[in-house]
């Protein structure tokens, strides 16, 4: 029996336009063992891209590892999140997170459960901040 394995990193993906606005890719780093429903992976956002209207049915924690993002939830202001932070989203709580509109961004992004989609932000919502 093998008690542990170290795997070749799977090929970045791109994320689907479904979901995204504009180009993000993702590193998918690992996924919960047995009926874990935990899901981890590094996503990059380009200047201005951003994920469309969400929630997470459990909750997900963002960690922002790299550049200048945006993450909102509905009904409150838009705030600026940068290396170093966190970010804990309760489970159905809608939200979006994404890049900054001058800057790269990545996070790594700890999820739990199955997400829910809606609509993308449009550049008018996205400009909120005033940016
Ligand atoms: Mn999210």
């Amino acid at each position: 029996m093998r008690l542990m394995d170290v795997e070749p990193r799977k090929p970045t993906a791109k994320g689907p336009a479904e979901w995204f606005t504009g180009e993000v890719w993702i590193d998918t780093i690992a996924q919960g063992h047995g009926s874990s429903p935990m899901f981890i992976a590094a996503v990059h956002f380009t200047p201005g891209a951003r994920t469309a209207w969400h929630s997470h049915a459990i909750g997900q924690t963002l960690y922002v590892t790299e550049g200048e993002g945006r993450v909102q939830s509905r009904g409150e202001p838009i705030v600026t999140i940068r290396p170093g932070d966190i970010v804990s989203t309760p489970g159905r709580e809608w939200h979006w997170h994404g890049a900054a509109p001058d800057h790269f961004m990545t996070h790594i992004a700890v999820t739990e459960g199955a997400a829910e989609w809606g609509e993308h932000i449009s550049d008018a919502e996205y400009h909120a901040d005033g940016t």
